[in-house]
């Protein structure tokens, strides 16, 4: 039989996804999601949050394309998740009314719960940004308007605007937050489905708007034209603007000189890369969160690692704790030596510190040596332990084919192919493989708490 809805197709996705990835990141990441449209090879997800859907497009986009692309057995599939794609799907012809749509949207949209003002540390560096988000958020409109927050990747944008979200939400404000690239994304649904009145009447209806990494819409003209009437249609009515973008207004290059000054008219603030002591005081505050036990001089070994952003220090922290899991033993400045020896320290990426992460985790569990894994033994046990590591490193990370092979044994690129499919058909009818490939997924990808 055809499959033929998108509902339908990524229903069996669905049912394919939960055998390939952890039953908690299952839960976390996919349950609540839909297939909202498919044309053109063009699939749209909806999904219930703007977390939810950053977290699918950074991390498990492939996985789901080849997924996809398996089932439809079309030659190419490009996924995009759409923040409360029910909106969109109005094929049931009903009208409804922005006051509806938006607080549909506050009630079913979590922001991050961890970004919250408490948990933002302060320091020179972010100084200003924060005591203005802080001042909107508690008096919002009366200020500046608009705020507009800028700052390179990691340090603390999106969080900042979370929490002003957050805020608002406690004050029963309908606040819409969106990243550029969903507002786009929208527009473009909105404009294909003659539904632009509709988007229109939502987001000029909004309470607050809250839109996160506006350099997107650079060069997006119709789009940038929407937001021009958007912008000026919610500030005339003194509702409250914060825009974040990695530039300033200056070097934006709008197609419409006239929004570009908009962006000015409010308050600009920068977010500088932390100093050392913010970075300490960083470190300290997630080892808390995460309720990890961390000696003093190992945060200050992390610290003089000199992470460019934020993300970076929580991705060397959280490498520490899983290896610290691996070899059931306390994060000790050994072992965190250790767990980031391997990761040059200018080259660092986040995908060379998975891979070993992968290849450590899958050896751990099957009592055996990296070096097995990438060496040429051939028995049954290491020639499973290298499937999973395969189809892990598949999963996981951007490694091509060819690297997964050269990484493993130097296997050529359709050895590990064949060595996916097989691992993907064990995996089906080998109940305690499905926990034990679950149990090192945990370690590379720690559950939220
Ligand atoms: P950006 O949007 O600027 O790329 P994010 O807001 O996504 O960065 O921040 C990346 C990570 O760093 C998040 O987990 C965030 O909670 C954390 N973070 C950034 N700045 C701070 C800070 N000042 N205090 C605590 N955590 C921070
Ligand atoms: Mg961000």
């Amino acid at each position: 039989m055809e499959i033929r809805s998108a509902r339908e197709i990524w229903g069996v996705a669905l049912g394919e996804l939960q055998v390939q990835v952890s039953r908690s990141n299952y839960r976390t990441w996919l349950e609540k999601t839909e297939g909202l449209e498919y044309q053109n090879g063009c699939f749209i997800v909806s999904v219930p949050n703007t977390f939810i859907a950053e977290y699918l497009d950074r991390n498990q986009r492939s996985l789901i394309e080849k997924t996809l692309i398996h089932l439809t057995a079309s030659p190419e599939i490009q996924v995009s998740f759409q923040v409360n794609g029910r909106y969109h799907n109005s094929s049931n012809g009903h009208k409804s009314d922005p006051g509806t749509l938006i607080s549909a949207l506050s009630a079913s949209t979590q922001y991050n719960p961890k970004y919250i003002f408490d948990n933002f540390i302060v320091g020179d560096c972010n100084r200003l940004a924060y005591a203005a988000a802080q001042g909107i958020a508690m008096n919002p409109g009366k200020i500046y308007n608009p705020l507009y927050i800028y700052g390179g990747f990691g340090l603390g944008k999106t969080h900042l605007l979370h929490a002003i979200a957050h805020v608002a939400q406690s004050k029963h404000i309908q606040a819409i937050c969106i990243s550029a690239e969903q507002f786009t994304n929208e527009f473009v649904s909105a404009v294909r489905q003659k539904k632009i009145d509709d988007f229109h009447l939502k987001y000029r209806h909004a309470g607050m708007l809250l839109i996160d990494d506006i350099h997107f819409i650079s060069g997006k003209k119709q789009t940038e034209e929407s937001f021009f009437h958007t912008f000026n249609s919610l500030h005339n009515a003194n509702r409250q603007i914060v825009i974040t973008s990695d530039r300033p207004p200056k070097a934006i290059t709008l197609l419409d000189k006239r929004l570009r000054s908009r962006f000015e008219w409010g308050l600009v603030a920068d977010i500088q890369p932390p100093d050392r002591q913010t970075i300490r005081t960083i470190l300290q505050s997630k080892a808390l969160q995460k309720e990890i036990d961390i000696a003093s001089e190992v945060l200050d070994f992390l610290a003089s690692q000199v992470p460019q952003n934020i993300r970076e220090l929580e991705g060397l922290l959280n490498r520490v704790t899983a290896f610290a899991k691996l070899f059931n033993s306390p994060p000790s400045l050994n072992l965190a030596e250790k767990a980031i020896a391997d990761i040059g320290s200018r080259e660092r990426t986040f995908d060379l510190s998975t891979q070993s992460l992968v290849i450590n985790a899958v050896a751990h569990s099957f009592d055996m040596k990296p070096e097995d894994l990438k060496g040429s033994k051939r028995d049954k046990e290491t020639s499973l332990a290298r499937r999973i590591a395969m189809y892990l490193l598949r999963q996981e990370t951007a490694c091509s084919l060819a690297q997964i092979g050269a990484l493993l044994g130097n296997r050529d690129p359709s050895s590990v192919t064949n060595a996916c499919k097989k691992f993907s058909a064990e995996l089906n009818s080998n109940k305690s493989l499905k926990h034990q490939l679950a149990d090192i997924q945990k370690i590379i990808n720690p559950p939220l708490k």
